[in-house]
């Protein structure tokens, strides 16, 4: 009793109108009140209008929100600056509304999260996950979508432009590794490992750490530790083709050539054409320079072994080498596997073809011989071309040689005129049947 008396006291000296407090208190209750009705009067999708906003380490933040007699959709996605990317972002949205199926019992919700980061201001790692709710709130389905961007090479990063293509047999140990190929895109560059999911939805994964597997990295950054070239401009595209138009691919075989090698290059391009060269590892050694001006101008790359002899006379150990060796001093220089190989003369029996197949690469011939080594003059190669020439032809020739040089820059020119495209090998066998060829 004494403290609530000393209490009242207290209150009647502070304040000396408790009417006016009591107004004051109602009106502030009914206008808080106001507030609470105003925020929550939406009520049933506002739990769709939140995004986690932990995960978003780069770009902005976009909503997209509309409600008809379907849905209500709400989607959360990043813009990044990038154009490229943002239309690959904005086009995924887009067709993830359009893939939904109306259900005529519910209308349902789809909404959808993201999280976003950059690394080594190279590679930007996306991951959304879109949830489909019926009009009780239940999940009716999941969706996630993961892929790395590489701002350097302005695409969408697979597998196959991550790691060598030896990764199966390096990585065979790993549970999952028989499910990937290496067009996946399911994977995350982090600062110091790939992680390689195995799954579409992400439960397994692989970790590849740059450390322990410099050899398999293939992701050319400075701060990943990797055998990748850094100073390789990204090839030249491939002139466009007309499909209804005759087309031939030219190989040359033996070089690189010091000074043959980009005459012929400068040739084809005169045309706007392309080539195939066949190069030898030893030769590659010495004249990296052109090699890397050959791939950087959009021109094949394929391997004819390091040093040219019978594939088929070699033991396993001489014959892998052969291979391995030169596919990694190509790489070394371009960034880029061959997918090509001529074993020399042509040659090979089941074993030399399974090592092939084992790394990763296909054995293509020619289909017309010009004998140019033998001929030795560059009208009579010419002529051997002029006249060998069919739509589909695959020419073989060797740009070590001058008269052969001198004679395909007479034979181009006439093929020209007789409306022939100029095409790499890997051009050509998009369009025609070369079962010949390739075996
Ligand atoms: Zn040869």
């Amino acid at each position: 009793m004494e403290y609530r008396h000393a209490a009242n006291r207290r209150r009647r000296k502070l304040k000396k109108k408790p009417t006016t407090i009591l107004i004051t208190v109602v009106v502030l209750a009914i206008l808080l009140g106001g507030v609470f009705w105003f925020i929550n009067r939406e009520g049933p999708y506002d739990k769709y209008k939140e995004y986690n906003s932990d995960n978003k380490k780069f770009g902005t933040v976009e909503h997209f929100e509309k409600e008809d007699d379907n849905f209500f959709i709400s989607l959360y996605y990043p813009k990044t600056k990038n154009k490229n990317l943002d239309k690959i972002i904005d086009e995924y949205q887009k067709n993830y509304i359009k893939e939904q199926k109306v259900n005529k019992n519910s209308k349902d919700i789809l909404y959808m999260d993201y999280s976003i980061d950059e690394v080594y201001k190279q590679f930007i790692n996306l991951n959304f996950e879109t949830t489909r709710y019926n009009d009780e709130g239940k999940v009716v389905e999941t969706k996630k979508k993961v892929f790395t961007y590489d701002t350097k090479k302005e695409m969408v990063l697979t597998l196959g432009d991550s790691l060598r293509n030896t990764f199966k047999t390096v990585l065979a140990s790993s549970k999952g590794i028989e499910n990937i190929d290496s067009k996946s895109t399911l994977l995350k560059v982090e600062k110091d490992k790939l992680i390689i999911y195995t799954n579409e939805d992400l439960k397994s994964k692989i970790e590849v750490n740059y450390k322990d597997n410099e050899e398999l990295i293939k992701l050319a950054n400075k701060n990943i530790p990797s055998q990748a070239p850094l100073d390789v401009a990204g090839p030249a595209p491939q002139p466009k083709v007309d499909p209804n138009k005759k087309m031939v691919a030219f190989t040359l075989d033996d070089g690189p050539h010091k000074i043959n090698t980009l005459k012929v290059v400068e040739m084809f391009e005169k045309y706007n054409g392309r080539a195939t060269f066949f190069q030898l590892g030893k030769n590659i050694a010495l004249y990296p320079d052109v090699v890397k001006e050959v791939y950087e101008h959009g021109f094949e790359i394929a391997s004819h072994s390091w040093d040219h002899p019978d594939l088929r006379k070699l033991d396993a150990n001489g014959l892998n080498k052969q291979i391995v060796d030169t596919q990694n001093q190509i790489y070394k220089i371009t960034g880029a596997e061959p997918t090509l190989i001529r074993p020399p003369y042509g040659a090979f029996n089941d074993n030399v073809k399974t090592v092939i197949k084992n790394n990763g690469l296909d054995i293509a011939l020619w289909s017309v011989d010009t004998l140019d080594w033998k001929l030795k003059d560059a009208n009579k190669i010419k002529d051997a071309i002029v006249n060998g020439a069919y739509d589909g032809a695959v020419f073989l020739l060797h740009d070590i040689h001058n008269f052969s040089v001198e004679g395909l820059e007479m034979a181009l020119g006439e093929l020209s005129n007789r409306g022939y495209q100029f095409v790499t090998l890997d051009t050509l066998k998009q369009y025609k049947d070369l079962k010949n060829v390739f075996r």
